[in-house]
């Protein structure tokens, strides 16, 4: 299954400095079969505790999978992969837009925008209300798309991040969020989004920090420690990313995240059937509705072209 689902890996340098020293272990391959179900690439999804080899790198302090599935097996995976997140992704992206505030107050103006893995599009109706035009997104996978609001849909296109998506130097703001720890080349990515900016426009990411107290705390129980994450940053290695694409004004900051009981207690390491009991049984409808807002370790890292 397996197999099925990934395809034959291959063994790769550092992806964001191209350190090829992997001998510094940060954990060893976890794989099962039977779970390595349609959700093990969805977003925001109760943790299985799968993960690919990962290695620390001594240069860059980027964690990454040494043996990564091909990109075109990734894509068939997200393709394929179900959604389960439209209240929390709502969330996500108003925290997001207020964790963005003063450095939306200094684009060059608010024409042109491209959200990387956008999901539902959540963040698209956030701009939108703030006054962006030229707003689109764009998706590898089809359930969030058939999920997103009626006014959305139109402005996702279903597909991987190409170069070619846009016209060079004609986005203010590229935004990609909770996908750069996905993607099988992330410098690449930041380069060629670098690219679509027009002089003085701001890319900003959103990606876990493995370096925050509570993924410290958990060590390998980490919700982060997951098979659909081919890297993890530290405000370290993230730092290199962005300024190894000539970006400047580079800069780093933890966010809080504002979500529902519920969506806290699915992350919560509990055996499957414990974690479900607590969601019926603790958390019934509007209790597990109620917003809290915690720093569970993700940054928010930009830089402008
Ligand atoms: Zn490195």
């Amino acid at each position: 299954m397996a197999d099925v689902l990934l395809g034959e890996l291959s063994q790769r340098a550092c992806p964001v400095c191209g350190s090829r020293d992997d001998t510094a272990v940060f954990a060893p391959a976890r794989l099962d079969a039977a779970s390595l179900d349609r959700y093990a690439f969805a977003s925001r999804k109760r943790p299985e505790h799968m993960r690919l080899r990962l290695v620390s790198c001594p240069d860059c302090d980027l964690v990454y999978a040494s043996h990564v599935p091909a990109p075109e097996a990734l894509a068939r995976a997200y393709e394929a992969a179900a959604f389960d997140s439209g209240p929390e992704a709502r969330s996500a992206a108003r925290t997001y837009i207020r964790a963005m505030g003063a450095l939306l107050r200094e684009l060059p103006d608010r024409h042109g925008t491209l959200d990387i893995g956008t999901g539902d599009g959540a963040f698209l109706g956030e701009l939108l209300d703030a006054g962006f035009t030229g707003v689109g997104g764009i998706e590898p996978s089809t359930q969030p798309i058939t999920a997103a609001e009626p006014r959305l849909a139109g402005l996702i296109e279903h597909d991987v991040f190409r170069p070619d998506v846009r016209q060079q130097g004609s986005l203010s703001l590229v935004t990609c969020f909770q996908t750069i720890e996905h993607v099988p080349d992330p410098a690449e990515l930041v380069r060629d989004a670098t690219r679509l900016l027009k002089p003085g426009g701001l890319l900003a990411l959103v990606c876990h920090d493995r370096r925050s107290p509570v993924n410290r705390l958990l060590g390998l129980r980490s919700p982060i420690i997951d098979i659909e994450h081919q890297q993890l940053f530290s405000p370290k290695s993230v730092t290199r990313l962005l300024e190894g694409a000539g970006l400047e004004e580079v800069g780093v900051q933890a966010i809080r995240n504002r979500y529902p009981l519920r969506y806290w207690a699915r992350l919560v390491p509990l055996p499957r059937r414990a974690g479900e009991w607590v969601e019926r049984r603790l958390l019934p409808g509007r209790v597990g509705d109620r917003m809290l807002s915690l720093p569970v370790g993700n940054l928010l890292a930009w830089g402008r072209r």
